[in-house]
This record gives structure tokens, sequence and C-alpha cells, in this order.
């Protein structure tokens, strides 16, 4: 672990691992359609020591309403 990071903490920047694109012709055979291969994975990663963390989701749960 970096010194300062032992010292201040980390310090998180959110990274993305994109996934691989692939890119193909629409019906039309003119316009480019982008389609992800695999899943968006989010990350922070630390700036000085590079250091990863996954981005956990925030659960969805459903708001119970009053009424
Ligand atoms: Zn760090």
């Amino acid at each position: 672990m970096n010194f300062f990071c032992r010292l201040f903490g980390h310090t998180w920047v959110p990274v993305t691992d994109n996934p691989k694109i692939s890119w193909n012709t629409g019906d039309d055979g003119l316009v480019l359609h982008a389609k992800p291969s695999g899943e968006t994975r989010l990350f922070d990663e630390c700036a000085r020591c590079r250091e990863r963390r996954e981005i956990v989701p925030p659960k969805r749960f459903s708001a119970a309403k009053p009424g």
C-alpha cells in the first residue's frame, strides 16, 4: 500500500472496464449499432496506488408506499 494511502486513505476514482463492443450494421446497412458483449463493470481505483475495489451496485428494493 502506498505510504500516503496508509496515511490519508485511498483516493478512489471511479473507473469502468468497458466490455468489448461489436459494431454491426443494421438492416439499412448504413448505421452502426453497438452491441456490448459483456457487462460493464464499475470499479473504484485509487489514484495513487492503483488499488481497485469493485463497486457493489445498490440493491433495488421496492419502496413501500404509505397509504
Ligand atoms: Zn491507494
